[in-house]
């Protein structure tokens, strides 16, 4: 479904993708972890083209992913992604946001985008807010509405970037499920996370990379238990 071939991303002198390869099938879930700062929100961007790229190649579904107009709008509405910050319409009601790119995008009757939205909004456990605006969840809650929302458009891959990072540790557990129920649907995924215990239990591969590269990857048993490269060996025991 994903192909990266050689992907070199560079932001001004600064190299910060140096040959990325990486093939993710259709209903694999890739975990990528690694320190700060070493190229994963890059990486995941350069997927469906958010950043384009200085050498190399992305392909998803055999095709470049280094297009324009129509076809690039076409590529996104099959890639969802949620980010670290929930970025909701704010103006708009939980419902609202999870009809807008059914209609506005996949040119959806309002009635249509209503019922799979309210199908959606029950399957993430909020059934009950819908009329609510995003100010009035928690971060959960509003991160929840955010990933029913990327649901809405059917997506064929899902990208997450570091999507609990910015909640409180209470509310990390909901949205994870969320997740987990996800990948044992068979959604393709390629999740960025420093949940080390929902990286292993959900992950058919974990990668972990460093200044730009993929240092290693592998089964999360043996990047977990018996990690070949001593960079992995030092960033797990300082963060488990
Ligand atoms: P990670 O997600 O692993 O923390 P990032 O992909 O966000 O890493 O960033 C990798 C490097 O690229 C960092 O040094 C970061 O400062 C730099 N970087 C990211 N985005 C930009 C940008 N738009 N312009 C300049 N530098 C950037
Ligand atoms: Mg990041």
């Amino acid at each position: 479904m994903v192909k990266a071939q050689n992907v070199q991303k560079n932001f001004g002198k600064l190299k910060v993708l140096k040959g990325i390869n990486l093939e993710v099938k259709q209903g694999e879930v890739v975990v990528i972890i690694g320190p700060s700062g070493s190229g994963k929100s890059t990486f995941l961007r350069c997927i469906n083209h958010l950043e384009s790229i200085d050498d190399g190649l992305v392909m998803f579904e055999n095709k470049t992913v280094s297009v324009k107009g129509k076809e690039l709008c076409q590529l996104r509405s099959q890639i969802g992604m949620v980010f670290q910050r929930f970025n909701l319409f704010p103006h708009m009601t939980v419902l609202q946001n999870v009809m807008e790119g059914p209609i506005t995008v996949l040119g959806k009757s309002k009635h249509e985008a209503r019922d799979l939205a309210e199908e959606l909004l029950a399957k993430v456990g909020l059934a009950d807010k819908a009329e609510n605006f995003p100010s009035q969840l928690s971060g959960g809650q509003q991160q929840r509405v955010a990933i029913a929302r990327a649901l809405a458009m059917k997506p064929k891959l899902m990208l997450f970037d570091e999507p609990t990072s910015a909640l409180d540790p209470e509310l990390v557990g909901e949205v994870l499920s969320v997740i987990r129920n996800l990948a044992a649907e068979g959604m393709t995924m390629i999740i960025v996370t420093h949940e080390m215990g929902f990286a292993r239990e959900v992950a058919d591969r974990v990668i972990f990379m460093d200044e730009g590269k993929i240092v290693e990857m592998g089964v999360p048993e043996q990047i977990f238990t018996n990690p070949r490269h001593p960079r992995t060996r030092e960033f797990l025991s300082s963060i488990l």
